[in-house]
């Protein structure tokens, strides 16, 4: 008697954040370490050291986790509901990351990470949480291109 096997996960297509050495990212989070971010100069109130983005991931300014939601239905001002996604990642912007971005900048930071390679989808939730589909983006690649996003000077203001 042969064994019969059936692949019951076939027809689901797996929308879990990809693993490092399975991604296709163009730079990690650990090559970024040492670069400094520099704070937007309307918010910054006192002459406040530069900041590296390690120091920045380490007092949790910046933080990734895989997304809680693949799927999430936003509703416009009519209540007509749209079911957006897949995300992959649920990024943390902290109020560290705060000061490094201007809202009357000529580019927002979400517009900034849009423009990372491998970054497919943002939504902007609250003022600390974005959501992130990156199909081909692990953790750390996922984290650099948030940190590239970061340093970028239109965001300044
Ligand atoms: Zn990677």
């Amino acid at each position: 008697m042969g064994i019969f096997r059936r692949n019951k996960r076939s027809s689901v297509v797996d929308h879990s954040p990809v693993s490092r050495g399975d991604c296709a990212c163009t730079e990690h989070i650990e090559s970024l370490l040492t670069d400094v971010v520099a704070f937007a100069p309307a918010m910054v109130m006192d002459d406040e050291d530069d900041m590296t983005v390690g120091a920045l991931i380490e007092c949790q300014g910046l933080g990734i986790e895989p997304a809680d939601d693949v799927w999430m239905n936003l509703f416009d001002q009519d209540g007509l509901g749209e079911r957006v996604g897949p995300f992959h990642w649920r990024l943390w912007v902290g109020d560290e990351a705060r000061c490094m971005y201007d809202d009357d900048a000529p580019l927002q930071l979400n517009e900034a990470l849009l423009a990372q390679p491998g970054v497919d989808l943002i939504e902007w939730e609250d003022r600390e949480i974005l959501h992130v589909g990156a199909p081909t983006l692990c953790a750390d690649g996922m984290l650099a291109a948030t940190a590239r996003a970061l340093m970028e000077p239109r965001i300044k203001g």
